[in-house]
């Protein structure tokens, strides 16, 4: 803003109230925009994470600031490609947003493990929203379909819609013996069930018994199914943390939540689906996110296993899903 003539002055100003959300970050390469209407010199920033743009303005000596709605207008773009090297980067090949990469990786990762499972030359294909305002690109938008051949097997994944998240679905769906649901909408993965991780913060291996969902945070975190909540509240590892005992014994474990329903207290039985609180990053953590454990008969398992990815207990989903399907 600077090279564009905001002095201090200005700056004091435009930034007076602030309206950038705390998520806001700038990549770098990211686009800005300049304008100049009548002696307005404006700055425009697009929020990559949201659909909201923030213009910054001078004129004269007086400055300031406000949040726009960008028009955007969304063309999908389609992909064919060849795995040659690693998909990321056979996928960056055609798309220049890793998210949109990792986003694949998402679409798969209840059932398939990508980076090991794909075979050299493997062929995907995927359809991906590109979002427009006027001429320019701004950004890339929902990965809408994702394909992909795994050991000759042709999957495919076609990504679902819900208000506050989504999911991707199979046609040929086989998580039927799966006991669980989701405990949360959208399925990126920071951290898998391993025997063997470098720990992030302090450094050593240890191993991470359970599943790590990257979320915003304040999403809300469902409950997997029926149960009893054996113990809440919070603690130094855990932060703010729920245990539920369900009644084919297994156990289901919810940490680091930013707070916790506060109608609920141990003892409490709770329904499939019910929100047990909003993500966070309390007690040992180092960015927002849902650390989801499975334990059976005393023992932590992998909980990928146990979870269906698509929450069909939220029946608004399959309205939307419909609706798609008919387009
Ligand atoms: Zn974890």
């Amino acid at each position: 803003m600077r090279r564009h003539k905001f002095n201090t002055n200005h700056l004091g100003q435009a930034f007076q109230s602030s309206i950038l959300p705390k998520s806001f970050a700038l990549i770098p390469g990211q686009k800005f925009f300049v304008r100049n209407e009548q002696g307005k010199y404006k700055i425009q920033f697009y929020d990559l994470n949201s659909d909201k743009k923030y213009e910054f303005w001078r004129r004269g000596s007086s400055a300031g600031s406000k949040i726009i709605n960008p028009n955007y207008r969304t063309i999908i773009q389609e992909v064919e490609g060849k795995v040659i090297g690693s998909l990321i980067t056979s996928i960056l090949k055609h798309v220049s947003d890793k998210q949109v990469a990792y986003r694949f990786m998402d679409a798969f990762s209840y059932d398939y493990n990508l980076r090991r499972q794909l075979q050299r030359g493997a062929s995907f294909k995927l359809k991906v929203e590109k979002k427009y305002e006027e001429k320019e690109f701004i950004k890339y938008g929902e990965l809408l379909y994702a394909e992909v051949d795994i050991n000759g097997k042709n999957v495919q994944r076609r990504f679902v819609e819900f208000p506050d998240g989504g999911a991707f679905v199979d046609e040929e769906w086989n998580q039927e013996n799966r006991p669980f649901y989701a405990p949360a909408s959208y399925s990126t993965f920071s951290s898998l069930f391993t025997y063997r991780r470098r720990h992030p913060i302090q450094g050593y291996v240890k191993p991470h018994l359970g599943l790590d969902y990257e979320l915003p945070e304040g999403a809300n975190i469902y409950a997997v199914s029926s149960g009893k909540i054996l113990r809440m509240g919070r603690n130094r590892a855990a932060g703010n943390y729920v245990v539920i005992r369900h009644l084919n014994g297994l156990e289901s474990y919810y940490n680091h939540l930013k707070s916790l329903d506060s109608s609920l207290k141990a003892g409490d039985f709770v329904a499939q689906g019910q929100v047990l609180g909003k993500n966070g990053c309390t007690g040992y953590c180092t960015k927002p996110h849902l650390h989801f454990a499975i334990k059976k008969a005393g023992k932590f398992v992998d909980p990928i296993k146990y979870v269906k990815s698509y929450p069909y207990h939220r029946r608004s989903y399959v309205k939307r899903e419909l609706a798609l399907n008919k387009e």
